[in-house]
C-alpha cells in the first residue's frame, strides 16, 4: 500500500528568505522511516483564502495532510482561522492547555496575557496534541470523508517534539500494516554524476524493483537504493554490484 502525504508550510517569512524551512526534511524523514511518503511540500504566505485553497486541493490527492506554522499570538497567526473557515467549524479555547500555559507562565514569574490565551485555541472538532516544548498545541482533524489533517506549530523544535510524541506513535498504529522501505547508500567521491552514470551504462546496469537516487554534493555523490522490505535482498545485490562498478571511487570513510 503506498500512503502519501503532504505537508504546507505557512509563513510569509519562508518565502522572503528570512527563515530556512526545515519541515519538508524532517517530516519526510520521518515520514520514510515509517513506510509513509512525504510526496509534495508546498510553502505559503499567511493568507486565508490562499491557505483554505492550498488544503482543499492536497485532500483531492491525499489523504493525509500537514499544515504548520501560524498559530502564535501574532495578527499575521490566521491558520486557524483559514480552517475554521474551510472546515465550517468554530474556534473554541482549549481549557487544558490553558492551565498548562498558566503553570508555564507562572514558573517564569510572567503573566498570562489575552494574547497569550489566543494560542490555545483550536478547532471545535480537534484533537489536541500536547506541546512539550512550547505553547501553541498541535491539532488532528479528522475531516468528514475519513481523511486526516495535523495543524503543528511553526518553531522547529515545537514541530518535531510533536511529531515525534503524539503523531509517529498514532501514525504507527494507523498504519500498522505498511512497512518501511529498506534502504541502502553507496558512496562516492572524486567522481562526477554523468562520469558515474557513464560506467553504469557501459555495464548495462538496470535494476529492477529497486529505486536509485542519486544526491550529489562537494565533490561527492550519495546513490540511495531502497524498495519494498520484501525486496531486500535485491537491494544487498544492487549495492553489492554497485559497489564493485564504482570500486575505485568510493567514499569508504564517510
Ligand atoms: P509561526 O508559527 O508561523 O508564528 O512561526 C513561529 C516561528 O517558527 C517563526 O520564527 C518562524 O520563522 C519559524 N518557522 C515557521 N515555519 C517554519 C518552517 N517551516 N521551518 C523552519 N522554521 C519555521
Ligand atoms: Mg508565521
Amino acid at each position: 500500500m503506498d500512503i502519501q502525504a503532504e505537508l504546507i508550510s505557512i509563513g510569509n517569512e519562508l518565502l522572503s528568505g528570512q527563515t530556512l524551512n526545515t519541515h519538508g526534511r524532517d517530516l519526510g524523514e520521518a515520514l520514510s522511516a515509517l513506510g509513509l511518503q512525504l510526496s509534495r511540500d508546498t510553502t505559503i504566505p499567511d493568507s486565508i483564502p490562499i491557505i483554505g485553497k492550498a488544503v482543499e486541493e492536497a485532500f483531492d490527492r491525499v489523504n493525509l495532510v500537514f499544515v504548520s506554522g501560524g498559530l502564535g499570538p501574532t495578527i499575521d497567526d490566521i491558520t486557524r482561522d483559514a480552517l475554521a473557515k474551510l472546515f465550517g467549524q468554530k474556534v473554541i479555547v482549549d481549557q487544558p492547555t490553558v492551565e498548562h500555559l498558566k503553570g508555564w507562565y507562572e514558573q517564569r514569574d510572567r503573566t498570562m496575557t489575552i494574547a497569550a490565551t489566543r494560542q490555545a485555541q483550536v478547532l471545535d472538532n480537534a484533537h489536541v496534541l500536547f506541546n512539550s516544548v512550547g505553547a501553541a498545541p498541535g491539532q488532528r482533524i479528522e475531516t468528514a470523508d475519513g481523511k486526516t489533517l495535523f495543524v503543528l506549530p511553526g518553531p522547529p523544535n515545537e514541530f518535531n517534539a510533536i511529531l515525534k510524541e503524539e503523531i509517529i506513535p498514532w501514525l504507527r498504529i494507523r498504519y500498522a500494516e505498511i512497512k518501511p522501505r529498506y534502504v541502502r547508500f553507496v558512496k562516492t567521491k572524486g567522481i562526477g554524476e554523468s562520469d558515474i552514470v557513464t560506467i553504469l551504462e557501459n555495464a548495462d546496469f538496470q535494476p529492477l524493483e529497486v529505486e536509485l537516487g542519486f544526491y550529489p554534493g562537494q565533490g561527492r555523490v550519495k546513490i540511495r537504493i531502497s524498495a519494498e522490505a520484501e525486496n531486500k535482498a535485491k537491494v544487498e545485490e544492487v549495492e553489492q554490484t554497485l559497489s564493485k562498478l564504482l570500486a575505485d571511487h568510493l567514499d569508504l570513510f564517510e
